[in-house]
């Protein structure tokens, strides 16, 4: 049998106790005949620890030398792993992602993986070790070391396994699947078999936080058969595939929702070329991500931009676009702190015209306005008060079928 990526995330490492459990199930899985390789990440907490130490020290800390001191929590679970799995009898080594090359550029805290060199690691898999990887981490071209961005050990899984064209990458962590919503706002959720990657890609993004999203994108690229599972729970979990659409594939898979949103609108802007461009760069330089932008042209030689930002940085945008609408001679700035985004995803809307309708009805059943309305090949989203999230995300659920039946006994 071929090649079985395991990665756990910090709580499934999070104490010896669940260490040593870990050791169990890889050993198991090593016993079904698999090769294995193992990445891991910092104990839970560890991590904020470490930034958190360097933050007291000095707010302006080295983005270089953070990275040194955030890829030691990966480094310590790597050992205690080796460790754990020596006294269950497995045959076991460590090795951190310079050890691996694992090869990325040189921004720091947010590196993107360039290459994996598979060598070393494919010698220890001869030797028939099982092989334990800091997740998280690599190095530049010029040795230093780098890190992925928080949740970074999720790509690092994904990239390891891309590389040795693993039968599965299998995300081990702390929920048993991807639901067809947050179960924590609607106790209905169903954990969904199988979910295609664009589905994912959407579901991720849009705010149902199980990979990182990054780890999709990779995944996705290379066709990494990849599984979520429960540490804690057995369970087949969720299988990302990358099916073809066909008759049968789900109208709608899932409700993804954002909380956090706030509502931007410059009016009166002189219509004209590059106008967009000069109106949202100031914001985009500023780092801040901008969604779901609208522009509307009346006819008036003047035009509306509205757009959604989080709302962490409402503030500092009203300000960015405040500043652009006198430059412009721009009417002025609105904006709205309190939004949410509600999206409907399925694979299987293409062939189903009438869904978007059907969305809009439930939602007007519900006395539930909407300000702006958005829609791809996949999903159709749409921006609420953030009062009424929870109602729209419940309505929306039912309607299109995916409550789980009751005598499930959820
Ligand atoms: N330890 C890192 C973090 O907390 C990476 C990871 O857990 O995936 O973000
Ligand atoms: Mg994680």
């Amino acid at each position: 049998m071929g090649v079985i990526v395991q990665k756990y995330g910090g709580t499934s490492v999070g104490t010896l106790e669940r260490i040593e459990a870990v050791a169990e199930r890889v050993k198991r899985t090593k016993e079904q005949g698999h090769d294995v390789v193992v990445v891991v990440s910092a104990m839970s907490g560890e991590t904020n620890r470490l930034i958190g130490m360097a933050k007291e020290l000095d707010l302006d800390a080295s983005r270089r030398e953070m990275d040194v001191l955030v890829s030691t929590g990966e480094q310590v679970t790597i050992a205690l792993l080796t460790i754990a799995l020596h006294k269950a009898g497995v045959d076991a080594v460590s090795m951190t992602g310079d050890q691996m090359r694992m090869k990325t550029d040189s921004s720091h805290s947010k590196a993107r993986i360039l290459d994996v060199e598979t060598d070393n690691l494919k010698q220890h898999i001869a030797e028939g070790k099982v092989v334990v990887v800091a997740g998280f981490q690599g190095r530049d071209e010029l040795n230093n070391i780098t890190t992925l961005g928080r949740g970074g050990s999720d790509t690092s899984a994904v990239a390891v396994a891309a590389a040795l064209k693993a039968d599965e990458c299998q995300i081990y962590t702390d929920v048993d699947g991807v639901y067809t919503t947050d179960p924590r706002m609607v106790p209905q959720a169903r954990r969904l078999d199988t979910i295609t990657f664009e589905e994912m890609l959407e579901m991720a993004s849009l705010g149902a936080k199980v990979l990182q999203i990054r780890s999709v994108e990779f995944a996705g690229k290379y066709s990494v058969p990849l599984r979520v599972l429960s540490s804690f729970k057995e369970g087949s979990g969720t299988l990302i595939s990358y099916e073809e659409v066909n008759m049968e594939s789900p109208v709608v898979s899932g409700i993804a929702f954002n909380r956090d949103e706030a509502r931007l609108t410059i009016c009166g802007v002189p219509d004209e070329p590059s106008m967009a461009a000069r109106v949202l760069s100031p914001i985009g330089d500023a780092g801040i991500d901008i969604d779901m932008i609208v522009q509307n042209t009346l006819g008036d030689g003047k035009a509306d931009f509205t757009f959604t930002v989080h709302r962490d940085d409402y503030r500092r945008a009203t300000e960015l676009l405040t500043a652009v609408a006198k430059e412009v001679g721009a009417k002025g700035v609105q904006g709205d702190e309190h939004i949410a985004k509600v999206s409907i995803v399925g694979v299987g809307m293409w062939n189903h015209p009438g869904v978007a309708k059907t969305m809009f009805e439930v939602l007007g059943r519900e006395n539930i306005n909407m300000h702006q309305i958005s829609t791809s090949e996949i999903k159709v989203s749409v921006l609420i008060d953030e009062k009424y999230l929870e109602l729209a995300v419940r309505s929306l659920h039912t309607a299109f079928g995916l409550d789980a039946e009751p005598e499930e006994g959820k």
